[in-house]
């Protein structure tokens, strides 16, 4: 626990096609216990684990928060909420709307990916799927999303008194797939500050059909700061780093390429006309 780099990551980058460089250790201190970012901005603070009425006739309002305590996979909020089901979403940026976001680690996982019909996007395996297509090359980072206004400045989170408390912010676990073209403009600003973890980056997306976004530094990480969000983001990335590929591409092998159906397209992975038709 504690350090990304301890992880145990022969299991997760077995895959030939699946390369991680540069190494560099996450700097992040030991992680405190709490819950995963994704249950906590859903879940309320009740121990009751019954259900509880909390208006009078005429205007029934059950809650249901309780349950989310008790059930994994389950998670109870307003009407609005919505969840993913990939345990580490992909990030999409929207036109017309900043995003901030912060890199969390300075190593970068590259995926060599097809497109088909059948299977969705999916992981080269370096055999037949190579034969009629030539693969994309996905650049990985796995990253924080504030939650923001729609110019990128962070929202901070205070008490009924006004005053700021912990976690600062609300933040979501993610990560960055990108292109080769962003991937050199993410090189040139490591190469000029030596690392891309020290930083949050405001997102800018000028087409959201090919997610073509442009990213500028923003000043120092703001969530290193706080103590509470670096334990629940270590504490989520410790549970989720084999997931980090799920929402990018689905892992086929040959026998389910050459049988054409492995494909639950349900299950399937997010893919944008980038994934389909952009430069590789
Ligand atoms: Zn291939």
């Amino acid at each position: 626990m504690g350090n990304v780099s301890d992880m145990d990551q022969e299991n997760f980058f077995d895959d030939s096609n699946v390369e991680v460089v540069d190494a560099e250790t996450v700097e992040v201190t030991d992680a405190i216990e709490v819950e995963s970012t994704a249950v906590k901005e859903v879940t309320s603070t009740s121990e009751d684990t019954s259900v509880s009425v909390n208006s009078g006739l005429g205007a029934l309002n059950l809650d249901f928060s309780s349950l989310a305590a008790t059930l994994p996979g389950v998670a109870v909020g307003e009407t609005g909420l919505t969840v993913s089901r990939f345990p580490v979403e992909r990030i999409k940026f929207s036109k017309g709307q900043r995003a901030l976001i912060s890199i969390l680690s300075d190593q970068v996982i590259v995926a060599k990916t097809h497109y088909d019909e059948e299977h969705g996007s999916f992981l080269c395996f370096g055999g037949a799927c190579c034969d009629s297509d030539l693969a994309r090359v996905r650049y990985v980072f796995p990253i924080i999303k504030y939650t923001t206004d729609t110019k990128g400045r962070p929202i901070v989170n205070r008490d009924e008194n006004g005053k700021a408390i912990h976690p600062a912010f609300d933040v979501t676990n993610m990560c960055l797939s990108i292109g080769q073209d962003t991937y050199d403009t993410l090189i040139a600003t490591k190469d000029l500050k030596g690392s891309l973890t020290q930083f949050d980056f405001l997102v800018s997306c000028s087409d959201e059909q090919y997610q073509k976004i442009s990213l500028q530094e923003a000043g120092d990480a703001r969530y290193k700061k706080d103590k509470t969000i670096v334990g629940s983001v270590t504490d989520f990335w410790n549970k989720n780093y084999k997931n980090i590929l799920k929402s990018v591409a689905r892992k086929i092998t040959p026998q389910e390429y050459e049988a054409g159906k492995a494909a639950d397209l349900n299950a399937s992975t997010e893919v944008d006309f980038e994934d389909v038709f952009g430069e590789s």
